[in-house]
This record gives C-alpha cells, sequence and structure tokens, in this order.
C-alpha cells in the first residue's frame, strides 16, 4: 500500500515540460464572428510565434499612431494558440501528456477560463464535425490503452456535473441535486452516475446530451447559461498482476475537463434583478476559485476550498497532487477589450500557481497468500478481461 511521489516534468522530457510543479497555462484566441465584424469591430490581439500574446487598446489610438505600437500590453504563456489553431493541435499542447499520465494512476485536470462567447465549450465539447478536448481526451485513452500490450485490464468510467447557482447536478442522470460529502478519496458528489465507457462514439453522444441537460436561461431556452460550470470526470483504473510480489496492484487516475461559467462580472448581465442571486452565486463561485488561486499563488497555508461548490469539487485539482492546464479563451475583438484584458490578467497570475508533486494512486489489492489463490486471482483477471 502507499503512494509513490513522481512528477510529471521529472519522468517526461517534453518541450513544454512542467517546471517546478508550474500549473501549465495556455491562451486560445478564436475566430472573428459575422455579429462582431457587422458591429463594426477590430483585431485588438496579435499572436507571434505561437506564445507571445500583443494586446491593443485602440482607446489610445491618438498616442498609439504616433508611438506604434508602444501601448500593447504584452503577455507569454506556455502556448498560445492562434484562429486558426485545431481542436487537434489544441488538445495534442495541452491535454495530450495529462492523458499519458492518468493511465499511469495519477490525477490531472484542464480548465477552460474566459468570458462567455469567448470559445470555452468549443475548445472543451466542441461539435460533432470538430470535437473538442473532452473528446479528444477520451479518444486517444482508448487508443492508448488499446495500443499497450498489458497483462492487465482497465475500466474507463465518466461522470459529467454541473455547478449552478451553487447547486450540483448530474448531466447524465438528471434529477435532484446532489450532496457534495468527503470520503477517503476527497469531496465526491453522491449518488453521482458512473458510466461505464468502452468506445469513443458512445461517448461524443453522451456528452452531447450531457451538454443539453445544462441549465439553460428561462429567455433563451436554447443556449446553455453563461452562469453554468460543466465538469468531466474521466477515471481510469488499471489493475495488474505484479509478479514479483504475487499480488495484484490498482492504480487509479482520474482526468477532470472543466468548462468554467463565464468570467464577465455578473453586473454587465441584462436580466440584473432576476439573476441577482444566481449573479451572486456565481460570483462566489468564480470568486472562491480566484480567492483560492490567489492564496495559492501567494503560498499561504490555508486554501480556501470550502467558500464554493466548485472549489470544494476541483478541490484536489488545483494545489493538490496533480497536473494543471489552464487554458483561458478570448475574443479578437476590441468590443470585448475590457473581458479580454482580464482574462490575460487571470491567466498571467494563474502561471504562478504551484502544484504538489503529482502522485501516483497505486494500491495492491489482494495479496494472495497461497498459489491457489494466484491461479484464482488470474481467473478472475481473464475473466474480466
Ligand atoms: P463560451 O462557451 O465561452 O461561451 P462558445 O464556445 O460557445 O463560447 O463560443 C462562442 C461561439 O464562437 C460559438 O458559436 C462557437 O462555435 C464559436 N467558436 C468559438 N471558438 C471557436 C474556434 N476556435 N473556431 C471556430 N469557432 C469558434
Ligand atoms: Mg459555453
Amino acid at each position: 500500500l502507499g503512494k509513490r511521489r513522481e512528477s510529471l516534468g521529472e519522468t517526461k522530457q517534453s518541450s513544454i515540460s512542467n517546471n517546478g510543479n508550474k500549473i501549465m497555462v495556455f491562451l486560445r484566441l478564436r475566430p472573428m464572428v459575422r455579429r462582431e465584424k457587422d458591429a463594426g469591430g477590430r483585431c485588438c490581439v496579435r499572436i507571434v510565434n505561437r506564445r507571445d500574446v500583443y494586446l491593443t487598446d485602440f482607446a489610445l489610438e491618438h498616442d498609439y499612431l504616433r508611438l506604434k505600437r508602444l501601448h500593447d500590453r504584452h503577455f507569454t504563456f506556455d502556448a498560445s494558440f492562434s484562429e486558426s489553431a485545431s481542436q487537434q493541435d489544441v488538445y495534442s499542447t495541452t491535454t495530450a501528456e495529462l492523458v499519458e499520465a492518468v493511465l499511469e494512476g495519477r490525477n490531472g485536470s484542464v480548465f477552460c477560463y474566459g468570458a462567455t462567447g469567448a470559445g470555452k465549450t468549443y475548445t472543451m465539447l466542441g461539435t460533432l464535425e470538430n470535437p473538442g478536448v473532452m473528446v479528444l481526451a477520451i479518444k486517444d485513452l482508448f487508443t492508448k490503452i488499446r495500443q499497450r500490450s498489458f497483462d492487465g485490464n482497465h475500466v474507463v468510467q465518466l461522470s459529467y456535473l454541473e455547478v449552478y447557482n451553487e447547486t450540483v447536478r448530474d448531466l447524465l442522470s438528471p434529477g435532484r441535486p446532489l450532496v457534495l460529502r468527503e470520503d477517503k478519496q476527497g469531496i465526491v458528489a453522491a449518488g453521482l452516475t458512473q458510466y461505464r465507457a468502452y468506445s469513443t462514439d458512445e461517448v461524443m453522444a453522451l456528452l452531447i446530451q450531457g451538454n443539453k441537460n445544462r441549465t439553460t436561461e428561462p429567455t433563451r431556452v436554447n443556449e446553455t447559461s453563461s452562469r453554468s460550470h460543466a465538469i468531466l470526470q474521466v477515471v481510469v483504473e488499471y489493475r495488474m498482476r505484479d509478479a514479483a510480489s504475487m499480488s495484484v496492484v490498482s492504480r487509479v487516475g482520474k482526468l477532470s475537463l472543466i468548462d468554467l461559467a463565464g468570467s464577465e462580472r455578473a453586473l454587465a448581465t441584462d436580466q440584473r434583478s432576476v439573476r441577482s442571486i444566481e449573479g451572486a452565486n456565481i460570483n462566489r463561485s468564480l470568486l472562491a476559485l480566484s480567492s483560492c488561486i490567489n492564496a495559492l499563488v501567494e503560498g499561504k497555508k490555508h486554501i480556501p476550498y470550502r467558500n464554493s461548490k466548485l472549489t470544494q469539487l476541483l478541490k484536489d485539482s488545483l494545489g493538490g497532487a496533480c497536473n494543471t492546464v489552464m487554458i483561458a479563451n478570448i475574443s479578437p475583438c476590441n468590443l470585448f477589450f475590457g473581458e479580454t484584458q482580464n482574462t490575460l490578467h487571470w491567466a498571467n497570475r494563474a502561471k504562478e500557481i504551484r502544484n504538489k508533486a503529482c502522485e501516483v494512486n497505486e494500491e495492491i489489492v489482494r495479496v494472495p497468500e497461497s498459489e491457489t489463490d494466484q491461479a484464482k486471482l488470474l481467473l478472475e483477471l481473464q475473466k474480466e478481461n
């Protein structure tokens, strides 16, 4: 029994390897949409060398013409994706390594952060033609499981849940709100559906259906509420026979993929009075997330995870023994300059978060006492396969 400590950065050599357990922060710029062009929007973001991001404030246009690009704010991230980046490119650069780590029994999480309309759901879920990180991660997971020659077996389980208005709901089996409980594995939502998945195709359909179950605004029945956070959890258990100790070793890795609610201020919404409770709660979850990030960046002992449902659920994904990736989504349009600037500042600060070393969750399930037991176990394993 016991846990092995090993950070992803130490074991894997990669161009974007995790340095000193800092979290990885990426930026994704989406293309300008028709509506923005029609409204006279101009592009205020430039990405250079897949890393550097320049933000132009057209309010300073007079100075701007005179001083050329002196006023542009400059940011840099582990990688920055321009509007032409493909879903596969975003997946491979941000998440593929985490999928590899999950197969080895480590935990990982990927967050999409940004204002409503910035491209979070496109990045995470995507469309049927252009599936996003959630789907590509599961596809990759099944491919990697098939490619490896193991003497054990894998079980992949999915759960998909929503935090809306400080209420947790099961997106795979909508019904009564779920209660959060603390058990030895951390905070869990009691009664949450654990869907055993066997192939990628069924998963895409499942996720699209799950996304339809996300809370919608009463006024815009076809659109997911910008106040809803969606979390897909993929748990991979790998059981193998350890010949040396004649026992069965179980490794469990968990990957959490999180499509956060819109980060714009609640005050900027149209139905101020009706939405005030929701607004306050959305602020509570996102504010709590920001407070946790601040506390983590400042190296505080106490991290206020308990302040919201979202942060309780993400306790082991942020600052814990886990590999963390943030994808900040922005629009290129100057009409959203304020939101874009806020997102860039937030992402810039997130670069300073340090997680604990990522552990392998390994457990010896059973130690057979005799040859007979060992033979029985072998049979069981073969049956499961
Ligand atoms: P959010 O979830 O952040 O509110 P969405 O993901 O719904 O935003 O994106 C808003 C719109 O922009 C959608 O119509 C989406 O299809 C489109 N979109 C977002 N990102 C991209 C992209 N990288 N390429 C093409 N279209 C995109
Ligand atoms: Mg969305």
